[in-house]
């Protein structure tokens, strides 16, 4: 026995879940294929198969992850490592702190939001010496 080509897909012309037909995949792309709604007759891309797991608990990858250092520059959206507690996190925001130095805020898997200095300048030490 053939199997049905006929599933409850979510339509999202009739904004419902409809029977739709199974039409073909789409190459290159992995779980979606293309399905017709057999009440409105559009062919829609639809999500098919169990999604990756890193689309579901969002999860990143810290060898993907730029390193965290306070001297560097960072973009929102950006997956960042920070070494010392050993936690990935992304780039959520940008601010300017009071001192008037940049700032990032991040949020950690581990550590949860974390506001971190970025684009740090090296202080020129003033009272370095210490002259006897
Ligand atoms: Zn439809």
């Amino acid at each position: 026995m053939a199997r049905t080509k006929y599933s409850e897909r979510p339509c999202a012309y009739c904004n419902k879940s409809t029977r739709m037909e199974f039409v073909g995949e789409m190459e290159g792309i992995q779980n979606k294929a293309w399905f017709r709604c057999t009440r409105c007759h559009h062919t829609s891309l639809i999500d098919v198969g169990p999604p990756a797991a890193s689309l579901v608990h969002g999860k990143l990858d810290a060898t993907q992850a730029t390193l965290y250092q306070p001297g560097q520059s960072f973009k929102v959206g950006e997956a960042i490592f920070h070494t010392e507690w050993n936690d990935v996190g992304k780039v959520v925001s940008k601010m300017k702190t009071s001192d008037g130095s940049q700032a990032i805020i991040v949020s950690f898997e581990k550590q949860g939001q974390r506001r971190l200095i970025e684009n740090l300048k090296p202080e020129p030490s003033t009272n370095g010496t210490t002259a006897e």
